[in-house]
């Protein structure tokens, strides 16, 4: 799936599996397309599925999905066919589908090969996908202004607000996508999560209760592997130039912010942003992406001599190495939009979190990161200089913030013990690899 929050779980799943010894072939799209010598450890092909730069755009991420699935078909289809007749490849042992790529359920039933699907986002999320038919039944579904406060009460600790809806054009069609879930996951022969038992224990328990497909939480992914700069999977390229900069800030006291790939602002939210960083006092490392302004190419809006007026306390980039920022010592707070890669690269490196979710899941994983796990805070209450600036403080500097902090370092030290020898993540991964080893063996039997 051609999305950078979709692109790096799959490939980090892909260098745990080439470890443990199978070999990786990755099929992609000529849109976004990946630079196979990041990896000269799996072998590629490219598929000739080019988009306009309107079909592109992902303000309407459920069209670009809808349509990213009927475009991959054939050349996927023939692809897979190519590979599957071609006596010198080693015989394919199971199809790793991302959830989002539905078409391939049909194109594995043709070719009688065994499907597993990658969940690239939370497990507390999916289970809110998986009610879709309920809170449209219920009448929860489609949103309704007046009633953004009220708790789901089939679906605690979510409020109607948090649940992952999407605007699009055509939102009857997204609900019956979703409300197709379960039957397209029970199409499956499994399903991977990104995530792991002590974070997302009662979500994994749901899903085990209302889904019969084998289940394997086998994350943090980006954790189960050394990292490692040169197998990097970015789409833009990363400003180095910040670390030098994070080297000469003080402990914990940088700020750093990062809307991630997809999600815009418009440009007043963009301008409190500035302002509210600027008057908090704190350095500040912030991520504008290009395109991430609405009617913007990139940092335009700031009032000219912004930048200069800081002195040397804001760095601006385009696209950062984030894992290595949150990584760094001198980064304090990770004002987030919580998509699900975020949320969890923040918490394995203990760097407590300032929720601003935008679209689908991102409100969801902002309330568990807020209210269930109680490791950051969320601009709730709209977002301007002030309140900005309230919230900064109170993570950085008063008893709230500290508090945060330690619950966020407990929850890091669960994520490294799981993927450790005998940890929940380790144990789930090796079941996983005798479970695509079984269902070869029935495939081969098949054939
Ligand atoms: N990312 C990055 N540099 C940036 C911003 C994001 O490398 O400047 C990476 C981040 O580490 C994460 C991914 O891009 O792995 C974004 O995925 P996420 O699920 O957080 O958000 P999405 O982009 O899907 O909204």
């Amino acid at each position: 799936m051609p999305l950078q929050g979709h692109i790096n779980p799959m490939l980090e799943l892909a260098n745990v599996l080439h470890h443990k010894g199978f070999s990786i072939t990755i099929i992609h799209t000529q849109f976004n397309s990946l630079n196979p010598t990041t990896h000269p450890h799996f072998t590629f092909h490219s598929i000739p599925v080019e988009l306009s730069r309107t079909e592109a755009s992902t303000n309407d991420v459920m069209a670009f999905i809808l349509l990213l699935n009927v475009k991959c078909f054939e050349p996927f289809s023939e692809c897979l066919a190519r590979l599957l007749s071609d006596d010198d490849q080693e015989p394919v042992a199971c199809l790793i589908s991302d959830l989002l790529f539905s078409f391939t359920q049909h194109v594995a039933e043709n070719h009688k090969l065994a499907r597993i699907l990658l969940r690239t986002s939370a497990a507390s999320s999916f289970v809110a996908y998986a009610a879709f038919p309920l809170l449209l039944e219920k009448g929860y579904l489609p949103i309704q202004e007046s009633r953004l406060e009220e708790p789901v009460l089939e679906l605690p600790p979510f409020k109607v607000k948090d649940l992952p809806v999407l605007k699009t054009k055509d939102p009857q069609k997204y609900y019956e996508a979703v409300s197709g879930l379960k039957k397209a996951v029970e199409a499956s022969c499994g399903i991977i999560f990104n995530t792991f038992e002590d974070l997302e224990g009662n979500s994994l328990a749901t899903i085990r209760q209302e889904f019969n497909t084998p289940i394997f939480p086998i994350g943090p992914l980006h954790k189960c592997f050394p990292a490692n700069t040169s197998s990097s999977s970015n789409l833009l390229s990363q400003d180095q130039s910040c670390i030098p900069w994070l080297n000469t800030q003080a402990p914990q006291s940088v700020i750093y912010v990062s809307f991630g790939s997809i999600a815009t602002i418009n440009e007043t939210l963009f301008l409190e942003i500035a302002w509210g960083l600027a008057n908090s006092n704190q350095p500040f490392l912030w991520v504008v992406r290009p395109g991430l302004v609405h009617g913007s190419e990139w940092i335009e809006p700031l009032p000219s001599g912004f930048i200069k007026a800081l002195n040397g306390r804001g760095q601006i980039v385009k696209w950062a190495p984030q894992k290595n920022v949150l990584a760094h010592q001198a980064v304090g707070v990770f004002w987030t939009h919580n998509g699900w890669n975020s949320t969890l690269e923040s918490i394995c490196e203990g760097v407590p979190m300032i929720c601003m979710p935008c679209l689908s899941d991102q409100m969801a994983n902002a309330r568990y990161v807020s209210h269930v796990w109680k490791v950051g805070l969320q601009l709730e209450h709209g977002v301007d200089r002030k309140e900005i600036e309230r919230t900064i403080r109170k993570i950085m500097a008063e008893k709230e913030g500290e508090e945060i902090r330690d619950r966020i370092l407990m929850l890091m030290e669960k994520a490294k013990i799981c993927i450790k020898q005998g940890g929940s993540s380790y144990q789930s991964l090796d079941g996983f690899v005798k479970y695509i080893l079984s269902q070869f063996a029935i495939q081969s039997q098949r054939q």
